[in-house]
């Protein structure tokens, strides 16, 4: 299919983007990489009459540093983010997870901006903004403001912007040199959404650890933090958190979850296999920490 007809803006500044935004609501929608956006127009299970393309704004792209946070513009192509050397070095663990973002193809064209304003609970950049405790900066006609990554995701596909806001960039603190990381997932596919996914941060100071970050997707209506088992674990001997604790810990975080059934797996199943992951996250970020 076709989408329906929208007349096409191609703004050249981000003010410019947010006048157009402004004058036509809900009738306008961003236009970023497109690979959601054009597949559900195509489909016609959305319809807007007019697109605001950002591929003119050059202010919208590359990767910079601002003290000690790496940011990265709002239309950044994912694939450029993945091989750049800086976001290796200090944000390792989002270079590893766009490896799983579907294909090279659509890397090359998908943004970062894109998929956090997509907010897919399957994606996994939400789920990494949120561990990495990422900042969204926004731009709207009321002025900038920040939002942390934790308070963006309001509901599947919604984030908390209104219709005439922007993401601009996305800032994300640079991890200590002690910290270990992971991204586990499964899909049918490679390439595909993840039926359940987990992101996981951790970091230490003097043998144990002070900060754990773990967050799973594909199992929600949101990317979920499990702050219970941060809880347990901050403050922990690393020695202590031998495989029976961790173990422990990935009950604690599945515990009150209860994922849809859909076409693609059951609620059950994927509790199950989320369970498993998280026990294979801590495993694999906990090894890299203690080799820090
Ligand atoms: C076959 C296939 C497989 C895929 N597999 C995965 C996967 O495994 N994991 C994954 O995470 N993603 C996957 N994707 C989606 C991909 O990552 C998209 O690139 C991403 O979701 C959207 O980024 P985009 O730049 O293409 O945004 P677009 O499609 O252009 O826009 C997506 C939405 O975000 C809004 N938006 C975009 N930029 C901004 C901005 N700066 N400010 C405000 N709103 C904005 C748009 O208005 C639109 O509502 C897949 C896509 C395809 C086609």
């Amino acid at each position: 299919m076709k989408p329906a007809p929208f007349r096409l803006h191609r703004p050249d500044r981000v003010a410019e983007a947010i006048e157009l935004l402004s004058v036509y609501g809900d009738e306008a929608k961003v236009l970023a990489g497109g690979q959601s956006l054009m597949p559900l127009l195509a489909l016609r299970l959305a319809r807007f009459e007019e697109l605001v393309d950002l591929n003119r704004i050059g202010e919208l792209s590359g990767i910079s540093f601002d003290g000690e946070e790496l940011v990265i513009g709002a239309m950044t192509r994912q694939a450029d983010v993945e091989v750049a050397p800086e976001v290796r070095k200090s944000a390792p663990l989002l270079a590893r997870a766009l490896r799983y973002v579907g294909h090279f193809q659509i890397r090359n064209r998908g943004t970062v901006g894109g998929s956090l304003a997509h907010a897919d609970p399957a994606a996994e950049l939400p789920a990494v903004a949120m561990v990495l405790g990422a900042v969204v900066d926004v731009v709207g006609p009321r002025g900038a403001r920040q939002v942390p990554a934790e308070e963006l995701f309001a509901e599947r596909w919604t984030t908390v912007l209104d219709v005439d806001e922007l993401l601009v960039s996305v800032r994300i603190p640079v991890m200590p040199a002690e910290a270990g990381f992971a991204v586990e997932e499964v899909a049918r596919r490679h390439g595909d959404f993840a039926m359940a996914g987990v992101a996981c941060a951790l970091s230490s100071g003097h043998g144990r650890v002070d900060r754990a970050r773990i967050a799973l997707f594909g199992v929600g209506r949101t990317p979920l933090l499990c702050p219970l088992v941060a809880k347990e674990m901050e403050g922990s001997l690393l020695d202590e958190l031998h495989p029976a604790a961790l173990d422990e810990l990935a009950a604690l975080a599945t515990a009150d979850l209860d994922p849809p059934d859909d076409v693609h797996a059951t609620g059950s199943y994927r509790r199950a296999v989320a369970a498993h992951l998280v026990g294979r996250a801590l495993i694999n970020s906990l090894e890299e920490l203690r080799r820090a």
